[in-house]
């Protein structure tokens, strides 16, 4: 079969959501060689910074996509936006970020708040989508810690189902869903596992993940570039706390994924509340959980214990080895 080159946005018109589909290779390997391309004094990288936002070699989405081919039947779009690899630290041989200190990890949150302020002004784009997966058990080859970033024009399927939701219940109570789920999770305190002057992390109630964190800001804010510099610095702080218990719950550093879930980049979502959304996906030592056929074929996650016991273990953990 030849070779044609596509990089486009494919409708699924039976679940109504994007697909983005690219066979587009980059020639350079962008692979672990004899060096790290992610070190300090490698061919894209240079010297003397702390944190580094580079354009991701292999990026299914392009600021000039390959035009779709007109179909038929079925609906394609541009596949134009942007990915970023954020290298976190020049710091090599960390296991993690929660090794970081609360100030680093602040410079890595101030340098994504202004990259998220750059791509405002982009008129194509429509969503900021931040996140970082770590573990060579989910497919994590480069070790120097890195994180992505997605700049889509498109609303990712998850945040539309959430600002659905929290638009209904909003309509209906004229009350923010997050904020009233903060509420209830600083007065219970039974899946809470840590809290700040500014923020709140939990297992949320409804947990899919064995591991899932949910973090909060207390106030009720939107975006990123809506936070002040104390804020984020404390956001540095609970961020890596709630890392490290994710880290040492186990023998073990634990596989995880970390999203921050915001409203798009216009238009008003004031019924919407920011957060993180962590997914610890060790069940027990060296055990994934899988996404299988009950929750990626049926679409509903199975919870073999139940988020309270899974707090309560990994609050004992933050509180007694993540200290400052
Ligand atoms: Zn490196
Ligand atoms: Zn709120
Ligand atoms: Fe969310």
């Amino acid at each position: 079969m030849e070779h044609k080159k596509v990089q486009e946005l494919r409708w699924d018109p039976v679940l109504g959501e994007w697909v983005m589909v690219s066979n587009i290779r980059d020639l350079r390997p962008w692979q672990p060689q004899s060096f790290c391309p992610f070190c300090p004094g490698a061919p894209e990288t240079g010297v003397g910074w702390d944190v580094l936002i580079l354009k991701n070699r292999f990026p299914m989405l392009s600021e000039e996509p390959i035009l779709p081919e007109k179909h038929e039947f079925y609906s394609t779009a541009p596949s134009y936006g942007k990915c970023y690899v954020v290298i976190e630290t020049p710091k090599h041989d960390i296991d993690d970020i929660s090794d970081l200190s609360t100030a680093e990890i602040y410079r890595v949150l101030e340098s994504i708040k202004k990259k998220q302020e750059e791509e405002m002004v982009d008129p194509k784009v429509v969503y900021f989508l931040f996140f970082r997966n770590k573990g060579k058990e989910i497919g994590v080859s480069l070790t120097h810690p890195h994180s992505q970033i997605y700049v889509t024009p498109f609303i990712p399927s998850k945040i539309l189902r959430e600002l659905i939701n929290s638009n209904k219940y909003y309509s209906k109570k004229r009350r923010c869903l997050f904020c009233d789920i903060i509420n209830v999770e600083r007065n219970g305190k039974e899946r809470t596992v840590a809290i700040t002057d500014h923020w709140i992390a939990f297992l949320p109630f409804y947990a899919h993940w064995p591991f899932e964190v949910h973090i909060y800001p207390l106030t009720h804010v939107q975006v990123l570039p809506q936070l002040n510099s104390e804020v984020i610095e404390d956001m540095a702080r609970i961020v890596r706390k709630v890392l490290c218990g994710i880290k040492k719950v186990f023998e073990k550093p634990m596989p995880y994924m970390m999203t921050l879930h915001q409203a798009p980049l216009r238009g008003t979502y004031k019924f919407y509340h920011m957060h993180i959304e962590i997914y610890g996906i060790y069940r027990v030592v060296g055990k994934l959980k899988y996404a299988a056929g009950m929750e990626t074929g049926g679409g509903n996650f199975t919870y073999d214990s139940t988020p309270e016991e899974a707090a309560h273990i990994l609050r004992n953990i933050i509180d007694t080895k993540c200290e400052e």
